[in-house]
């Protein structure tokens, strides 16, 4: 019924609408769990495409949420201000790595990535230098729009587009297959050519963005805390801004509060959006330091940051964002995503055995093993399977290429994920008989 009516009008993200099987029609949802119209139950197994942190139709957030409604749901933000916005800029400040201290409002994650971006281009023009260029890692991704796209790394995705996008330079990121062939004696070799780069661009490039410590869209690659390390130190040695993309790694995910804190590094700008809202509303924050504010801060109107949505600091957004953060206070929400971490270590020998498996990466609540990749028959379309296998087992898992990712609800109870693991487990068992 919904089905058919969808095919009428919808078109939906990331699908070749053609040969997709039919969307499938959630009727409710709550806690780690999605009710389809066919009466079946879920797990959502990737929680809502890395958004959900508290569990679906939580009623602590419910709450926060009707009530911001019933008061201010929303109000232009040039020239105006409200308590929710002032309230998560104070309570982002608190948590967020020293020195963020200016908070701007966006919609979503790839604008959170544009903002940084032109603001650390114009930092630098406002202050009379031309510096131009950026500089990305390999396997990145930063976001959907043209100069997310740009930074992100070229892929299937950006193809299309890449006359449009502008030039980016690309620098070498650890990769952990690589890494474990040198492993123990890590000399961070992978650094060197985004040291090159600085040295040979001295003085032309305006920032550095990077994903901290997990590169998610790019296949869910983790890092060490070193490479992050020597990444801040190279922009402090070449006077270059740091922008961290913490969009999928904020808020927990990778078992800090912020991956950044894992290296004790704090950026000169950070991106947030996905979990920021717990997964309800989509929203974006731009957060830097003092140096970055005060150089549009000025008589001059030209120095004005010039960029603004419609839904700036929306007050519904910001509720949500509040209520979020005042969960992982009163429900201990690091503790917990360190027990779901504590289940993925357990279970990494199990998972590494299998010959199907390439390699298994864990950090904080995120569990991803890369399979093996044959060039024909079954296992060309490993991911593609395996999503089918485990979604007729009532299990979410959406692949990225060949790696299987299971990132779930903070609030999963230790029977739901044992369950998942013994399904992945039987899964594998049975593609490799
Ligand atoms: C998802 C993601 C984005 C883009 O966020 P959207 O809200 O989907 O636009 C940007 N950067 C990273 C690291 C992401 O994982």
């Amino acid at each position: 019924m919904l089905n058919e009516r969808d095919r009428k009008h919808l078109w939906h993200p990331y699908t070749q609408e053609k040969t997709a099987p039919p969307p499938i029609p959630i009727v409710k949802a709550e806690g780690v769990w999605l009710f389809t119209e066919y009466g079946r139950k879920l797990l959502d197994g990737v929680s809502s495409w890395w958004v959900n942190t508290h569990g679906h139709s939580n009623p602590y957030i419910n709450e926060a949420l009707a009530r911001q409604a019933a008061e201010l749901e929303h109000v232009i933000f040039a020239g105006f201000t409200h308590e929710p916005a002032v309230k998560l800029a104070e309570m982002l400040v608190d948590v967020l790595p020293e020195g963020l201290t200016r908070v701007f409002y966006s919609d979503n994650g790839s604008t959170s990535v544009e903002v940084a971006l032109k603001m650390a281009y114009q930092f630098w023009r406002n202050r009379g230098e031309e510096r131009t260029t950026f500089i990305a890692l390999e396997h990145a991704y930063h976001g959907d729009t043209v100069g997310a796209m740009s930074a992100s790394d070229a892929s299937a995705f950006t193809d299309p587009f890449k006359e449009l996008l502008f030039k980016v330079l690309r620098a070498e990121a650890p990769y952990s297959l690589r890494c474990e062939r040198c492993e123990k004696r890590c000399d961070l070799s992978c650094a060197e050519s985004l040291e090159e780069l600085l040295k040979k661009r001295e003085g032309e490039i305006a920032a550095v963005i990077v994903e901290p410590m997990l590169q998610g869209a790019g296949g869910m690659i983790v890092w060490t805390p070193e490479y992050l390390k020597r990444v801040r130190e190279l922009c402090d040695e070449h006077s270059v801004l740091l922008i961290a993309d913490e969009v999928l790694t904020g808020f927990g995910r990778t078992g800090k509060m912020f991956a950044c804190e894992h290296a004790g590094i704090s950026p000169d700008i950070i991106c947030l959006s996905k979990a920021l809202t717990a997964g309800y509303l989509p929203f974006g924050v731009t957060a830097a330091t003092e140096e970055i504010y005060e150089a549009f801060y000025d008589d001059d109107r030209l120095k004005t940051f010039f960029h603004g949505h419609s839904y700036c600091a929306n007050p519904l957004a910001c509720a949500v964002a509040i209520a979020n953060l005042e969960l992982f206070e009163k429900n201990s929400t690091i503790d917990r995503i360190s027990f779901i971490n504590g289940k993925f270590r357990e279970f990494e020998r199990t998972l590494s055995a299998f010959n199907s498996v390439e390699e298994v990466r864990i950090i904080g609540a995120v569990l991803a093993f890369e399979m093996k990749v044959a060039d024909s028959g079954y296992l060309a379309n490993i991911g593609q399977e395996l999503y089918r296998e485990f979604l007729s087992r009532g299990i979410v898992l959406r692949p990225l290429g060949n790696v299987m990712i299971f990132m779930p609800p903070f609030v999963i109870g230790e029977k739901e994920i044992d369950w998942v693991l013994t399904e992945i487990e039987e899964v594998l068992r049975k593609i490799e008989s």
